[in-house]
C-alpha cells in the first residue's frame, strides 16, 4: 500500500502497542485471519480494495491473512472491514451499527468538535408511515439505540427520534426523510468501544440507493448518482463520513471516479487521526466511532455537535478533493491543546497531512498559495533559527496562513510531535475533569512550549523565542531542566 511515512509510522506505534490490545481484548474485537474471505466474490469489495491499491491476492499473501491491516485502527482497511460489518447484509435488512460514545462524551473525550452517531439505512420513510425494527434482547449493559428521519437537503436534522428497545419497535415518522440509526454507550471506559448492534428492519421503508464504500460496485454509481431520495439527494458512505449530495450536483458527478474520492475521503480521516496520536495504546488513542456528515449543498465551513462539513465547492464532488475539503474536515479534528485565536491556523497542520499524503513531498506553496514562504524540509526549525528571523507570533501581525509556520516547522523536523501533543492533551484533560489547569491560553501556551519540546527531544525555546511566541518564566524553567539538545 503506497500511504506515505504518517501512517507507517502510525503501523509501528500500533506495533508497539499490540500487547496493549491484546491485553484489553474487550476493547476491540479482533479481525481474524481471512475475515475478509466472506466477501473475496463481492465486486464492492474488490473494487474498494483496487480503490486502495490492494486485491485480495495482496491480503492473502499477508503473513497474517490480512488481519494486522484489518487490526491497525490506522490501516484504511479496518475501517472498510467495520463497513461490511454494517452493510454487507443489507439486501437482508441486517445492519450492524456501531457502538458510539455519547455526544458529550466524545466531545470531552477528543476534545474536538462533536461528531455524528447516527448511521444511515437505505430506506426512506414518508411522514407517518412506519417501520419495524427489531435489537437483539441482551443489548451490551447499557448502550441504547434510536430511530430517526434525517430531514432537510443535508439530512442532518434528526427528525422524531425514538428508542429502540430490545425486541421488536414500530418506528413512525413524523417527517418525510431518510432512516438513520444511532445506538450510544453513555459511559465513559467505553467497555464496547468497536462493537455494533444488530439492528433488523423486518418491514416498512421505501428502499434508498445509497453508495457504500466496500459494499457497492463502482458500475453501480452512475445509476445511484441519477437516482436522488425523496429528499432529492443521494448519499454516500465512505467508511467514517456520510454525505449528502444535491441531485444536480450528484448528477453532474455521475462519471466521476467514485471509488477514488471514497478512498480520499476515508483515507483523510485515517491521517488525520495519525496527525492527534490516535495509537490506540489507551483510552484516549481510540478514534471516535462518530462520523463526520459531508454536506455538499453549502458552502464552506465546518460545525460541531453533528460532525458537519459543508464542503460544496464548485465543482463538487469530483473523484480528488484539494485544499477545501481539507481544510474544512480538519476542523472536525482540532484538538483542544489550541489556544485563543487559532482556530484557522492549527486546521491547516491537517490540510498540509492531507495534501502531503495526496501530492507527496511537494512545497507547501504547491498545496497553497499562501504558502510560498514555508519549505517542507526536515531541519526546518534549525533553518528558520539559522535564518535570523525574527517573527511577532504573540504581539500580532502574521496571518493564520504566516503563523501556521510555526507548527509546520515542527512538524516537518519532529513527525513524533503533533501526535504526542493530541494524545498527552486528551488524557491530560481527561474529560475535562482537569479543565482547569488549559483554562487560559497562557496555560496552553505554556504547556505546549514544554511538551512540544519534550516530543522533539529538543530544546526549542529559542525557535519559540524567535517566532515571537510569550510563554512564562516557569515553562522556559522547566525546558531548560530536560537538558535537551539544541535543535
Ligand atoms: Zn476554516
Amino acid at each position: 500500500m503506497h500511504f506515505t511515512f504518517r501512517v507507517a509510522l502510525a503501523g509501528s506505534l500500533l506495533a508497539a502497542a499490540s500487547t496493549i490490545q491484546a491485553q484489553g481484548a474487550a476493547l476491540q474485537p479482533p479481525a481474524e485471519p481471512g475475515w475478509w474471505r466472506s466477501h473475496a466474490n463481492s465486486t464492492g469489495f474488490t473494487d474498494a480494495l483496487a480503490s486502495l491499491g490492494l486485491s485480495t491476492d495482496d491480503l492473502a499473501r499477508s503473513p497474517s491473512d490480512g488481519a494486522d491491516q484489518a487490526n491497525n485502527l490506522a490501516d484504511p482497511l479496518h475501517w472498510l472491514r467495520r463497513t461490511l460489518r454494517i452493510y454487507s447484509a443489507e439486501d437482508s435488512g441486517v445492519f450492524h451499527i456501531p457502538v458510539t460514545e455519547s455526544h458529550a462524551n466524545g466531545r470531552d473525550r477528543n476534545t474536538t468538535q462533536g461528531k455524528n452517531s447516527h448511521f444511515a439505512l437505505p430506506y426512506t420513510l414518508d411522514r407517518g408511515e412506519s417501520m419495524v425494527l427489531k435489537v437483539p434482547a441482551d443489548l451490551p449493559a447499557g448502550v441504547g439505540c434510536a430511530a430517526a428521519v434525517g430531514t432537510g437537503p443535508s439530512l442532518l436534522h434528526e427528525t422524531g427520534a425514538q428508542g429502540i428497545r430490545p425486541g421488536t419497535t414500530t418506528f413512525v415518522a413524523p417527517a418525510k426523510g431518510v432512516v438513520i440509526v444511532t445506538c450510544q454507550d453513555p459511559s465513559k471506559d467505553m467497555p464496547f468501544y468497536g462493537h455494533d448492534v444488530e439492528v433488523t428492519v423486518l418491514s416498512g421503508g421505501a428502499p434508498m440507493p445509497m453508495y457504500v464504500f466496500g459494499v457497492t460496485p463502482a458500475s453501480a454509481w452512475k445509476a445511484i448518482a441519477t437516482s436522488p431520495n425523496v429528499m432529492g439527494t443521494v448519499v454516500t458512505f465512505s467508511g467514517r463520513t456520510r454525505s449528502s449530495i444535491a441531485a444536480p450536483k450528484a448528477a453532474r458527478a455521475k462519471d466521476a471516479d467514485i471509488g477514488r474520492l471514497m478512498r480520499e475521503q476515508l483515507v483523510t480521516s485515517v491521517v488525520y487521526d495519525v496527525v492527534n496520536g490516535y495509537d490506540g495504546t489507551n483510552l484516549f488513542a481510540l478514534p471516535t466511532q462518530g462520523l463526520v456528515a459531508a454536506n455538499y449543498d453549502k458552502c464552506c465551513s465546518s460545525a460541531g455537535g453533528l460532525g458537519v462539513v459543508n464542503i460544496g465547492f464548485p465543482g463538487r464532488p469530483s473523484a480528488s478533493t484539494s485544499w477545501g475539503e481539507w481544510h474544512e474536515f480538519g476542523h472536525q479534528n482540532q484538538q483542544g491543546w489550541g489556544w485563543g485565536g487559532l482556530g484557522e491556523v492549527t486546521v491547516n497542520i491537517y490540510s498540509l497531512a492531507a495534501c502531503q499524503l495526496f501530492r507527496g513531498d511537494v512545497p507547501p506553496k504547491n498545496c497553497h498559495g499562501q504558502l510560498a514562504y514555508l519549505e517542507r524540509r526536515p531541519d526546518a526549525v534549525r533553518h528558520f533559527i539559522d535564518s535570523g528571523q525574527q517573527y511577532t507570533f504573540s504581539a500580532g501581525g502574521l496571518n493564520e496562513f504566516k503563523k501556521l509556520g510555526l507548527f509546520a516547522q515542527i512538524d516537518f523536523s519532529y513527525p513524533k510531535v503533533m501526535p504526542h501533543l493530541g494524545k498527552t492533551y486528551r488524557t491530560a484533560f481527561n474529560y475535562g475533569d482537569n479543565g482547569g489547569i488549559f483554562r487560559t491560553s497562557q496555560q496552553k501556551i505554556d504547556w505546549f512550549v514544554i511538551e512540544a519540546s519534550r516530543a522533539a527531544g529538543r530544546d526549542l525555546s529559542l525557535f519559540f523565542d524567535r517566532w515571537g511566541l510569550v510563554y512564562g518564566a516557569a515553562a522556559r524553567q522547566a525546558i531548560a531542566s530536560m537538558h535537551l539538545p539544541e535543535p
